[in-house]
């Protein structure tokens, strides 16, 4: 069943599901976002709740590399000496 579908059953609604971004790669993505002017520095991707991205667990490190495959400088702080993130 597609994802649609599960929603519109889950709902009883009239709800519709789009995710323009689901095939492109997240280096596209970064490019993309650059065009458009989205300020990149506000946009989230750890997996951990704190004050800065850890740089460390694998949201991060795909992060990082999605802006280095995308040429585009990576805004983000990120932590310096967090601990492992156990997951
Ligand atoms: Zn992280």
């Amino acid at each position: 069943m597609q994802r649609q579908s599960v929603v519109s059953l889950g709902t009883e609604s009239k709800l519709t599901v789009k995710n323009p971004l689901a095939d492109k790669t997240k280096a596209e993505v970064i490019r993309l976002a650059v065009e458009l002017g989205v300020p990149l520095e506000l946009t989230w991707s750890c997996y951990l709740n704190r004050e800065l991205h850890c740089g460390r667990c694998e949201s991060c490190r795909n992060r990082k590399r999605a802006f280095e495959e995308a040429g585009v400088k990576d805004p983000t702080i990120y932590a310096k000496s967090e601990p492992k993130p156990s997951t």
